[in-house]
């Protein structure tokens, strides 16, 4: 087996911001016409002077935070140069560790069981606008619309070391931080386009693959598997892996080169001089440490310790902060905790089809549902058999315990005259 390293890229933007970074258009872009919430600003216009949204560096400070990153005490933004239709002005604001640690975070650390994922970098930067091209482009007439509603959007990159070693640490990893983020509740990751990711992977022995384009969390681990296979098939033949971008294919499942990768002095990056130096003293930092609520460790080493919870059904719990809440929710109405988290767990997120494809806003069983049913079978009033059929049947129409038991002869008998006399009736 050969050595694998991988690295990642996380772009995710602050949707909990009402405007965007620079300019006061819409953070939420996505109910808009095509290029309706842009202005001069956004749009880079000659003469026009971008403003930074104080709130944006809060989130992301935030964000870094609860990465385990450094705050610095003096905040930089920089120019990235490069021509492209998505960057209205030819250059993205962004940030840029060249004079010292100058970037929203940097040197943090994140857990995952006995890994440990270091974080290379935070950085606050502006979205580009949105490509979209043509379904047929080898038709002749093939076109690409631009639509400029994203672009100036607050993005911050989370950039990790190369510290994984197979795409399921990396799929451990994005569950976490999916968590942490909606935790804090800075970025709603359930929204299209919220969440983008790019990997790095090289094979020992084989140069750096980037593959960019990951549309979703969920897809990172089947590109990664895929390339790490097409690597390794390429090694054993003895031919040479270049150092290129790729992209990944969602519906053939295959990366494809995209172009030979830039190097970073491409960019030509320099301070950007519209904004100012901005000092984030001690202050700064002991108010976003404040503003962190329990985070997910903590959350799990909670469970553990006040429901008696394993740390199976609790990890899986605090993987979303729904499914915690909801737990939380079911459990102040009956505290029977680790019945309730084993019916979660093992047969209400089995019904959901795994965490993802149902959110929890739609799901038609509510708390007070899920205690009746662990009520019902604590006090003998049902199996286990027939509760899982009424967790079924709960799940499809919404329909409580109590009207499944009034409807159904399922009921538990414990009248043993009665089971007694019936059962010689039969025979
Ligand atoms: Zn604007
Ligand atoms: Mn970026």
């Amino acid at each position: 087996m050969n050595e694998v390293l991988i690295g990642l890229e996380i772009h995710c933007q602050l949707t909990s911001l009402e405007s965007k970074l620079f300019c006061t258009c819409l953070g939420e872009y996505r109910n808009s016409k095509p290029n309706s919430n842009i202005c001069p600003v956004c749009c880079g216009f000659p003469g026009t002077l971008p403003l930074l949204n104080k709130r944006a560096v809060e989130h992301s400070a935030m964000i870094s935070n609860s990465l385990g990153c450094k705050i610095p005490p003096k905040l930089m933004f920089y120019r990235k140069n490069y021509f492209y239709p998505d960057l209205p002005k030819n250059f993205q604001i962004t940030q840029y560790n060249v004079y010292g640690l100058t970037s929203i975070g940097s040197e943090g650390n994140v857990k995952i069981n006995d890994m440990n994922i270091r974080i290379r970098r935070v950085q606050l930067e502006e979205d580009p606008g949105r490509i979209l091209y043509s379904p047929d482009s080898t038709h002749a007439n093939n076109y690409v619309l631009v639509d400029y509603n994203r672009a100036g959007v607050s993005l911050v990159e989370i950039v990790t070391e190369p510290d994984f070693t197979s795409p399921r640490e990396v799929r451990f990893f994005l569950n976490k931080l999916s968590s942490i983020l909606e935790h804090i509740g800075v970025c709603d990751t359930f929204l299209e386009g919220a969440v983008r990711c790019d990997a790095n992977v090289s094979l020992k022995g084989g140069n750096r693959i980037e593959i960019k384009n990951v549309s979703s969390f969920k897809e990172v681990e089947k590109a990664l598997t895929y390339e790490i296979s097409r690597q390794a098939n390429l090694l054993t033949r003895n031919i040479k892996i270049a150092s290129e971008t790729r992209h990944w294919d969602e519906q053939r499942k295959i990366t494809k080169i995209a172009r030979t990768k830039e190097e970073e002095q491409d960019y030509r990056y320099f301070p950007e001089p519209d904004i100012p130096v901005i000092v984030l003293d001690s202050e700064f930092s002991f108010h976003v440490s404040k503003l962190i609520p329990e985070l997910p460790d903590q959350r799990l080493s909670r469970f553990v310790s006040d429901f008696n919870l394993s740390n199976h059904v609790a990890n899986i719990l605090i993987n979303s902060k729904k499914l915690a809440d909801f737990f939380e929710t079911v459990v102040k109405i009956y505290a029977s905790p680790i019945e309730i988290g084993n019916w979660i767990v093992n047969d209400l997120l089995g019904l959901m089809g795994g965490e993802e494809t149902i959110s929890m806003d739609s799901l038609k069983i509510q708390p007070k549902h899920i205690a009746e049913l662990a009520r019902l079978v604590d006090e003998n009033k049902i199996n286990r058999t027939t509760a899982k059929q009424f967790l079924t049947n709960m799940f499809q129409t919404g329909e409580t315990p109590s009207e499944l038991l009034g409807k159904s002869d399922l009921s538990r008998i414990d009248d043993e005259d009665l089971i007694e006399r019936t059962v010689e009736q039969v025979f």
